[in-house]
């Protein structure tokens, strides 16, 4: 194998479209499979099973049995386990669990109950599909996030992002336990094996955030060939989702160089040598610099695979 050995940080749906594109990139360059660090501050207990929303969405996203029009979830899915839920009164009646999906949470805790870590419940996930990816959680301590409100109530993520999509006024975002945990095992190895860390266009707050508050993750960046982010904000705007009010809420302005800034520049104790910027944002390509991280800026819209691939290679380009 020649070519680029990749780590890829990620968050879910962002970070499945960056993911199905990098794939694409690395086959043609005949390069080995990219080990992709997937945010687990999603994760959640609910009706007795763990879900892992943002491993699920890449995993399904890589599998092929992705729901493209709903973004989330299994194709072709059914809810009847749902209603039945419902209809017990369990679980969280704004929160839906395809059929499918619950197949997955279903097998993952049974595996979990008799032992394996989350490391080891998604190396065996892997095996059933042909995911041309090498997927590990950013960590096995269980770390949801938590959001604390105005009012000094605090919700869990999921609460807050899908029942009240977003709409009470975070005041922080906090992993309960995160200080205690470890990167999970193979996460500090790959990056310091790797050529280059790109970070995905994903969430930075709760889907990035999680990744470097992992005690080890910030150095192990440190250490590394070279790091590569990705804008998830094109036009000053976020793409999808409401990552605006996650980023709001720590102070960071929704704009390609804020964000930059907030990652901030390796060189300074940030995380980031070069920031892909939408060419929407090519204005902002000076402020970047100014922060001590080169801008490379490029189309930046993950329309389809290929508009994903095309990115990934002008991602591992700036890696130059
Ligand atoms: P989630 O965990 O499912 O919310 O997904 P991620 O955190 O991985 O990604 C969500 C972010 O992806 C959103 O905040 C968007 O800003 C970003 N995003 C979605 N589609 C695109 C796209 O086509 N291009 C870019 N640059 N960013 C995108
Ligand atoms: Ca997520």
């Amino acid at each position: 194998m020649t070519g680029p050995r990749v780590v890829v940080l990620a968050g879910g749906v962002g970070g499945a479209k960056f993911t199905l594109g990098m794939r694409e990139a690395l086959r043609r360059r005949g390069a080995p499979e990219a080990t992709v660090v997937v945010n687990t501050g999603d994760d959640i207990w609910l009706s007795g099973v763990r879900l892992q929303p943002d491993i699920d969405s890449i995993t399904y996203a890589l599998a092929g049995v992705n729901d493209t029009e709903r973004g989330w979830g299994r194709a072709g899915d059914t809810e009847r386990v749902n209603a039945e839920l419902q209809a017990w009164g369990a679980g969280w009646p704004w929160f839906t669990l395809g059929d499918l999906d619950l197949g997955t949470h279903l097998a993952r805790t049974g595996w979990l109950r008799e032992g394996l870590t989350p490391t080891g419940v998604l190396e065996r996930m892997a095996r059933r599909w042909d995911l041309g990816a090498r997927l590990l959680p950013m960590t096995d301590a269980e770390v949801d996030t938590i959001v604390l409100l105005e009012d000094g109530r605090r919700l869990h993520f999921q609460e807050w992002w899908t029942r009240h999509r977003a709409s009470l006024a975070p005041v922080a975002f906090e992993n309960p336990g995160i200080a205690d945990a470890a990167p999970a095992p193979g996460v500090v190895d790959a990056i310091a094996a790797a050529d280059v860390v790109l970070v995905a266009p994903s969430n930075p707050v709760v889907s990035i955030g999680p990744s470097l508050a992992v005690p080890g993750m910030r150095a192990a960046l440190a250490a590394a060939s070279a790091v590569v982010g990705v804008s998830p904000i094109i036009g000053g705007r976020v793409v999808r989702g409401m990552a605006d009010v996650c980023l709001q809420a720590i102070g960071v302005e929704t704009s390609a160089a804020a964000v930059a800034a907030h990652y901030g520049a390796r060189a300074a104790g940030g995380v980031l040598d070069a920031w892909l910027l939408a060419e929407e944002d090519a204005d902002a390509a000076a402020d970047v610099a100014a922060a001590g991280i080169r801008p490379v800026v490029a189309p930046l819209w993950m329309r389809d695979v290929a508009a994903s691939a095309a990115i990934a290679d002008a991602a591992l380009d700036a890696a130059r």
